[in-house]
């Protein structure tokens, strides 16, 4: 199931370097406007997107619109953050995708990847975002570089 908010992603990342307006936006995905403001919001704050003055790719119209940025940090790359700005606490795959926002499968595919990065972990144990007991991910050690 597609979250409103992973189906912004999908169409804003899709698009790359193409910037939209938020009306543009909201069309693209089939919600209101205010809703489609609000999803690019969320997605700010992940820091995925930036909101800037520019000319939409969709209507020519000249306002603040969306951009996905140019070094899009990789699904894997933002549990790694995740991870480490949450020390040493595991976290299932499902909880990671809401912490990233990405789909549980990506989340799962880059836990696999995961294995190979230093300084993380997984092992059987009590996710601290759902509390069941399952494989997580966490970052094994507090001194980094
Ligand atoms: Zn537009
Ligand atoms: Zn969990």
């Amino acid at each position: 199931m597609l979250t409103p908010l992973a189906l912004a992603r999908d169409v804003l990342f899709a698009g790359a370097a193409r910037p939209l307006c938020h009306a543009c936006l909201a069309r693209a995905l089939g919600v209101g406007y205010g809703e489609a403001r609000e999803l690019a919001f969320s997605l700010r704050l992940t820091g995925e997107v930036t909101l800037v003055p520019a000319s939409c790719d969709a209507c020519g119209r000249r306002r603040l619109v969306v951009r996905v940025h140019g070094d899009l940090p990789d699904v894997l790359t933002r549990i790694v953050r995740c991870l480490v700005h949450h020390r040493a606490r595991g976290y299932c795959a499902e909880c990671l995708a809401g912490e990233v926002h990405c789909l549980a499968a990506e989340a799962a595919h880059a836990l696999d990847r995961l294995q190979r990065v230093p300084g993380l972990a997984q092992r059987v144990d009590r996710c601290a975002g759902c509390h069941r007991v399952l494989p997580v991910a966490f970052a094994s050690t507090g001194d980094r570089g």
